[in-house]
């Protein structure tokens, strides 16, 4: 099976050379060109815009930042549209809201082409070892018809009817996220300033019923002020920003995600937004610390 790929981030990368270990012709853009080279040694091929990797491959797959990358992708010069045509898929894994998506889809349908809204769940590591969610909606032929490559880049696949409903589950599963992510940084901060033992705190949490895999794998970096970029923490503002206005929209008042999205945007204005989203536990520690001081 031949596949266009469009992004080649933190998780494009991965799954890219996923689908190039597993036998499948890949051909792939990123904005900044010199990241497919290491997709190239690997056997890509490169297309230019993203409009050549349409024309050349029937399936498209694009993993990019947010709703603004998305829409540039498809809508600008040399952009998806001009190229997609009756038989060809495009297949959007970015996150992104459900209006985002639904013009996606609009202009893609009425070029001909088929469409699916496909985010993922999981992050850089399950991306490298084809162990992600997909949250699918849209075009269930082309969902069928794209099974195989979702079968190498995921553990499990969901089809959730129509277009917006992958995207708003993904908004609600990363709102759950960010709002454990920000009470496990008070933890950690409350268990060390009342004297207790974090690494302890964290054993503790791991045999009882709110154990996690997300605590165990960030909390030890956590406590050693390491951040390195798995999911970053600019992408996790983003996703509460879309899951609030999903609130907005529904009259679902959500104060803990609010507060959550507050001390990923203080992170943000502190220079954190290219660390991994648990950097918020560096915010979550200043507060404390000012506070102590008042
Ligand atoms: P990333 O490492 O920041 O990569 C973002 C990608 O988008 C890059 O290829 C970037 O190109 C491209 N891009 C940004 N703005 C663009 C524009 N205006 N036009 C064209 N391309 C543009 O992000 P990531 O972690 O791979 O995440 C990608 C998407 O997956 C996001 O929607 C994120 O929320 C979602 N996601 C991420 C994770 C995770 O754990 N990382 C997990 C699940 C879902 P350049 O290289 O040129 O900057």
């Amino acid at each position: 099976m031949e596949v266009g790929f469009l992004g080649l981030g933190i998780m494009g990368k991965a799954m890219a050379l996923n689908l190039l270990r597993n036998g499948f012709k890949v051909t792939v853009w990123n904005r900044t060109l010199s990241k497919c080279d290491e997709l190239v040694e690997h056997g890509a091929s490169v297309g230019e815009t993203p409009a050549a990797v349409i024309k050349k491959c029937k399936y498209t797959i694009a993993i990019l930042s947010d709703p603004s990358a998305a829409f540039s992708v498809v809508f600008d010069k040399d952009g998806v549209l001009e190229e997609i045509c009756n038989g060809k898929g495009y297949i959007d894994m970015s996150t992104v809201d459900a209006e985002t998506s639904s013009k996606i889809s609009k202009a893609i349908t009425e070029k001909g082409g088929y469409f699916l809204e496909a985010p993922v769940s999981g992050s850089k590591k399950p991306a490298e070892d084809g162990q992600l969610v997909i949250l699918a909606a849209g075009e269930k032929t082309l969902y069928d018809e794209v099974i195989p490559a979702f079968d190498v880049l995921g553990k499990k696949s969901f089809f959730l009817g129509q277009i917006g409903n992958g995207a708003k589950m993904k908004l609600v599963i990363n709102m759950i996220m960010g709002s454990m992510m920000n009470a496990l940084s008070e933890g950690l901060v409350l268990a060390e300033r009342s004297g207790l033992e974090q690494q302890k705190l964290l054993d503790i949490l791991d045999l009882g019923g709110i154990a996690n895999p997300m605590f165990k794998q960030k909390g030890p970096a956590m406590i050693q002020g390491s951040f390195p970029p798995a999911f970053p923490l600019k992408h996790q503002q983003k996703d509460m920003r879309l899951a609030l206005a999903l609130g907005d929209e529904n009259a679902v008042a959500m104060p803990v995600a609010a507060a959550a999205n507050e001390a990923f945007k203080k992170a943000r204005s502190l220079g954190l937004g290219d660390k991994d989203f648990s950097a918020v536990y560096e915010v979550v520690k200043v507060l404390q610390h000012s506070a102590g001081k008042s």
